[in-house]
């Protein structure tokens, strides 16, 4: 077993602060709502993390079955609060799968906010300054200033380089958690020897199916008692998201499809309906999870890594409806708030990999692990 110091260092840095009081009394492993009867977590988390075991534990898939409802923290007797640290160690685990890692590094720490802002603003200005689009007279129609072919062809490049970026941090994540199952979970595979080719078996598919199943219908942050709200806030987000990605494919049929030359779409069509509902539920939930961070202590403040994350949802949320709002009152100040808008949806896609939005491929596949070695929550 080899000891990593600066993991440690980095767990404390990214929220862990309270690593170090866990006694290994196991409190929060029996009241864990997700854990497992056998081998379960998060003790043997809080002891790994404190001897630095970083190998252990990125190849560990329960980080990710939890969903730091703290119940864990709620009764540890140390204040250890084992629900931020499994926090930690996710937000560890996403820098160390994600590639190129030294970027993921710089985006990480605080610092990287200059990073975060300064590619999209520069790109803007790029655009800006090759195209010089002028801000037209008249009513507003975003349309007339910049191209929605422009957007279209950016939002393919950026979409392609995230999903590019993810799908090499999601192999290396699933080869991981896979090299430990044989190690950690023998006792079970000499069981059952069934258990023992996940990556091969054929119930890798129906695994990852019900996984699917389970995240679209969050059944598991649905147990959460102390952070009862999680389940609320992430079920907005979540689907916020959902239907706003079906809002985007409804707009690219209506120009390409039926020939609509303007998106300037009224109040009562369908794809608009969509949209603003899309957006109204990210503004609830990430605004919710914003006020439940610092009006419960048991839940943590946070770290950087939450709220970047938190933030950008909400304001792109935010200036989304101010675009439109603006627009119905035929002010030019819809264009400056579309610009602010791109920069900030650059940013939550471009960024998708290295940030929180990760956690939909990790956990995922971890609830495919999970199902296919048997690691279902005790009764
Ligand atoms: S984190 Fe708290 S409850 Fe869990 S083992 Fe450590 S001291 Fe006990
Ligand atoms: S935060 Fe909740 S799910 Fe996570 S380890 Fe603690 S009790 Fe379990």
């Amino acid at each position: 077993m080899e000891v990593d110091a600066q993991f440690v260092r980095d767990v404390l840095e990214f929220g862990g602060k309270t690593l170090k009081k866990c006694y290994q009394c196991a409190t929060c492993s029996v009241v864990c709502p997700q854990s497992p009867e056998e081998n379960p977590f998060p003790r043997k988390e809080m002891i790994w993390a404190q001897w630095g075991l970083k190998d252990k534990l990125l190849k560990d898939g329960d980080i990710w079955l939890c969903h730091q409802c703290n119940d864990c923290s709620e009764y540890c007797p140390r204040g250890a609060k084992p629900g931020e640290v499994l926090a930690a160690l996710r937000a560890k685990v996403i820098q160390e799968f994600a590639f190129p890692s030294f970027f993921a590094k710089i985006l990480l720490k605080p610092a990287g906010i200059v990073i975060y802002f300064a590619i999209p603003i520069l790109l803007t200005l790029l655009y800006l300054a090759i195209f010089n689009p002028e801000i037209p007279s008249g009513e507003i129609v975003i349309g007339n200033f910049i191209p929605h072919l422009h957007i279209e062809l950016a939002g393919f490049a950026v979409g392609g380089w995230a999903l590019l970026v993810a799908a090499i941090g999601a192999f290396r994540f699933w080869t991981a958690i896979n090299s430990e199952v044989s190690k950690v979970y023998e006792y079970k595979l000499e069981e059952n020897a069934e258990l023992n080719v996940v990556k091969s078996s054929p119930r890798f598919i129906e695994c990852l199916f019900w996984s699917v199943i389970d995240v679209l219908k969050h059944s598991r942050f649905a147990e959460c008692g102390t952070s009862r709200y999680r389940y609320f806030a992430h079920l907005m987000i979540f689907w916020g998201f959902i239907i706003l990605g079906v809002a985007t494919l409804g707009d690219i049929v209506y120009l390409y499809g039926l020939g609509v030359e303007e998106l300037a779409l009224p109040l009562s069509d369908p794809v608009k309906i969509l949209g603003n509902i899309g957006a109204v539920l990210l503004i609830l939930g990430s605004g919710w999870a914003i006020v439940a961070r610092f009006s419960d202590e048991r839940i943590g403040y946070g770290t950087y890594f939450d709220w970047i994350f938190l933030s950008t949802i909400f304001a792109v949320g935010v200036t989304g409806i101010a675009i439109e709002a603006l627009r119905y009152a035929g002010s030019v100040a819809a264009y400056y708030a579309y610009l602010i808008h791109l920069i900030l949806v650059f940013t939550l896609i471009a960024y998708a990999p290295y940030s929180k939005f990760a956690h939909v491929i990790y956990r995922t596949l971890a609830y495919t692990w999970a199902k296919s070695t048997g690691r279902e929550p005790k009764k």
